[in-house]
């Protein structure tokens, strides 16, 4: 039987566009999905939305329409970004639906009759913006919000409670017991420096606003957003319910990890396990909080004036080099920032020089000195044959050990060095040199095989990785089918090639100057 393979990104907060930052672990689930996908797993992607809350029965009041008609339309701009993007995702869940909010309201209930969750009263200060609240020593001059900055409220109401201090101590053994619970490290140790300072009860309920979940046994108050909407992990799968096969296969299967930003990192590592612990729920999951993409003077933020939106990227410059760039630059455990020089510069050396280049010249030579026609060798004529060889086994091993610890980065980072190494091959056996000699045919047809057996690995390796550019490798080879799976990756499985294409450039050169003054407009305009 296939392991199974469940990763989730958050649900996103129905608020406005998605900008690149969103789009980012939108895309990097995606690529961690295919590429579990390719090496055989049974995998199903959840992503989706977060559409209650006071801001957006606000937003729908100052725009005169129904918060309802406010979530559908933000949910199917998102569902149309997804699309641009060619993301794979097997269920879109939103929280206004009546598969999620059945289960939250068990969920809560059944909190409620363990007395894991408890009526009193609270007290706090409340961001409206970002949906959170704070004691007042956490706020900032003039009880400003810490995180936004922006004027908070003063709220004192009943309010139930979930009993956090009551599973400390058992969560924090679980996070020592299970060292990949939490990645990276810097995080998990976040994450165990605030519980260490002791929990205290979180307030799961609001009085004073009616967009949401209502608590069954006493519909007056409506079930905190946080709590509603990570349930979403779990309600997406059926749990609770009459048909709960998916919940059970799963949740309760090999792999499931959660991906999020590091700003929603407390709510994913503390208070969502704590709720499974208190619901008897497996904690099957593993966290991964990564980093923000910046400008290059701070913060990402359509209130500051300084945002990218990805849909006029890939418009422009095509999906590939989007995803490219998303995941080359966000190092695992730090910030990424964007700027567009660096964007057409990844465009032009990266994919079109460095890549690009690489199975364009292969397939001119291959055509211009045989035809077409490569076949099998596997004699060693040249040192670097050899070292060739090795470096794609190499590659291939440690792209294993990172796209499985969700190091995208860093795999990029390895299947470019190997790229320039297949370059530097060419330069050092001179192709051309040998051409001239009627005696070096075989020498000349073993370059020839081993730059195109190279090509096919990294066709391979990026398949989750490059959508279009992957394909158009296969294609513009010739390779078959089978040789394009994760099966065949091992150097020397192809037989002989007959290349009939002439080459087409996979990436476009792009104009400095005219390109990176067309993406400073865009940054421009788009963040009025
Ligand atoms: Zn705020």
């Amino acid at each position: 039987m296939k392991k199974t393979f469940y990763i989730t990104t958050p649900i996103y907060y129905s608020s406005g566009k998605l900008h690149i930052g969103n789009s980012y672990t939108t895309v990097l689930c995606d690529t961690i999905n295919r590429y579990k996908a390719l090496r055989g797993y049974d995998t199903r992607y959840l992503t989706g939305m977060d559409e209650h809350g006071q801001k957006v029965e606000t937003v729908a009041m100052e725009q005169n329409i129904t918060p309802q008609e406010l979530v559908d339309y933000l949910a199917s701009n998102t569902k149309g970004l997804w699309e641009l993007l060619d993301i794979k995702y097997d269920d879109f869940i939103r929280t206004t639906e009546k598969r999620h909010k059945k289960v939250v309201k068990k969920i809560f209930e059944q909190l409620l009759e363990q007395d894991d969750v408890y009526l009193g009263e609270y007290e706090g200060y409340y961001c409206m913006s970002c949906e959170a609240f704070f004691t007042e020593t956490q706020l900032n001059d003039g009880h400003t919000c810490p995180d936004c900055g922006k004027k908070t409220k003063l709220v004192k109401e009943e309010s139930y409670f979930l009993r956090l201090s009551k599973y400390e101590d058992r969560l924090l053994k679980y996070i020592e017991g299970n060292p990949n619970f939490i990645t990276p490290e810097s995080r998990k140790n976040e994450v165990v420096a605030f519980i260490k300072q002791g929990l205290r009860d979180l307030s799961v309920s609001r009085t004073s606003f009616d967009w949401g979940v209502k608590v069954v046994s006493n519909p007056a108050h409506v079930v905190y957003v946080w709590i509603d909407a990570l349930s979403n992990y779990i309600s997406a799968l059926g749990y609770n319910t009459d048909d709960d096969s998916l919940y059970q296969k799963y949740w309760n299967g090999d792999e499931v990890v959660h991906v999020v930003g590091k700003d929603i990192l407390r709510f994913h590592a503390i208070y969502w396990p704590i709720m499974l612990m208190a619901l008897d729920v497996p904690l099957n999951f593993n966290l991964y909080a990564h980093g923000w993409y910046m400008m290059k003077d701070g913060k990402m933020s359509k209130s500051k004036g300084k945002v990218v939106y990805p849909a006029p990227l890939v418009k422009k410059y095509g999906l590939d080099s989007l995803r490219y760039f998303l995941l080359k630059e966000l190092p695992y455990s730090g910030d990424g920032i964007f700027t567009p020089e660096d964007y057409i510069a990844r465009i032009n050396f990266d994919l079109a020089n460095d890549f690009g280049n690489l199975l364009n010249r292969t397939i001119s030579m291959a055509n211009k000195y045989f035809d077409g026609n490569v076949k099998k060798s596997t004699k060693d004529y040249f040192e670097f044959d050899k070292q060739l060889v090795n470096l794609v086994n190499e590659t291939i091993t440690k792209y294993k050990e990172d796209m499985d610890q969700l190091k995208v980065s860093s795999a990029i980072l390895n299947i470019w060095k190997l790229i320039s190494r297949t370059n530097k091959y060419i330069d050092e056996t001179c192709p051309w040199v040998l051409a001239k000699d009627e005696t070096k045919q075989e020498e000349l047809n073993s370059i020839l095989y081993n730059l195109i057996e190279s090509l096919r690995l990294i066709g391979i390796l990026l398949t989750p990785i490059l959508i279009d550019a992957s394909k158009e490798l296969f294609n513009q080879l010739n390779i078959p089918s089978n040789l394009q799976s994760w099966d065949s990756l091992d150097f020397g499985q192809l037989d002989k090639l007959v290349v009939t294409k002439k080459p087409v450039p996979l990436f476009p050169r792009l104009d400095k100057k005219i390109e990176e003054e067309y993406i400073q407009n865009l940054l421009n305009t788009e963040s009025n």
